[in-house]
């Protein structure tokens, strides 16, 4: 049922929404899909096609480095397109009239920066795939150089500082989470008052804990995802919908 066709459900996330004073939205994969962005675990999700590449594959073998580069440069030829949507916009609303302090994302797609949300008030905990860092010496190297050597002479990028490898700079599995990033999360979730998940399978962890934690502790716990999630079942509201039609419809966002 389209959400213009039914205002009540709308009705009451924007209700819950204005109540709210201290919210943290968690956002994953599903809020970007509809920037033209394929999630992960959807039927035509980047997954029903190749199985990921872990973090020790990545450093042991540069067979499975070449597989991961030109796989990112695949995925790269839909994030540049992509602009941020109804659902970004209506995030980043939140977060310009004052009710949402923190944005925490599994994505690494840059949209919720895209749309205008602060750096300050974003934490990736995911990384970022707009660039790639030296696994060794932290340096940041652009991507654009990188592509073109790998495309023309099937080159793998190795840091000019350190010679240590260098991948894009998201997190892998298998792979350390970032310290500062996880520290702010926990630190957003121990004084939210609700907790908004967009576009998550909420499987992927220990990323997956932070909305359950809110919820533990006193918050209010919303889900927006077209498919039920493990933690529907502890939410205070769960909406199986389009998250932009209907956060929009919330917030009026054009
Ligand atoms: P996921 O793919 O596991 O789950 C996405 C969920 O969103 C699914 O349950 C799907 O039903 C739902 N969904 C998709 N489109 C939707 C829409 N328009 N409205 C409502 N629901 C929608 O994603 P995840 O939980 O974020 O975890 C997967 C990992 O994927 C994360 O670690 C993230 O780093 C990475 N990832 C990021 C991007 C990106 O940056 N855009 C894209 C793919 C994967």
């Amino acid at each position: 049922m389209s959400i213009e066709a039914d205002k009540a459900p709308a009705a009451r996330l924007s209700a819950a929404l204005h109540e709210a004073e201290r919210i943290v939205v968690f956002s994953g994969a599903g809020l970007s899909t509809e920037s033209g962005i394929p999630d992960f675990r959807s039927p035509q999700g980047i997954w029903s096609q190749a199985k990921p590449i872990e973090y020790g594959e990545f450093i042991a073998s540069e067979a499975a480095r070449r597989e991961a580069w030109r796989r990112k440069f695949l995925i790269d030829r839909d994030m540049r397109e992509a602009r941020p949507n109804r659902g970004h916009r209506a995030v980043q609303q939140l977060v310009s009239r004052g009710s949402c302090h923190t944005v925490i994302t599994q994505n690494i797609d840059g949209l919720h920066q895209a749309s205008g949300v602060p750096e300050q008030v974003l934490v990736e905990l995911h990384g970022n795939g707009t660039y790639a860092k030296c696994l060794e010496c932290g340096r940041r190297h652009e991507l654009a150089p990188i592509e073109e050597a790998f495309q023309r002479a099937g080159v793998l990028p190795h840091c000019a500082g350190c010679g240590g490898l260098v991948k894009a700079a998201t997190i892998s599995f298998g792979q350390a989470m970032p310290e500062r990033a996880m520290a702010r999360a926990e630190a957003a979730i121990m004084e939210c008052d609700l907790c908004l998940v967009l576009g998550s399978s909420l499987v992927v962890y220990p990323a997956a804990a932070f909305p359950l934690r809110a919820k533990r502790r006193g918050a209010r716990l919303i889900i927006i995802n077209r498919e039920p999630t493990p933690q529907d079942g502890e939410a205070d509201l769960v909406f199986h919908a389009e998250i932009g039609p209907l956060l929009g419809a919330a917030l009026e966002i054009p």
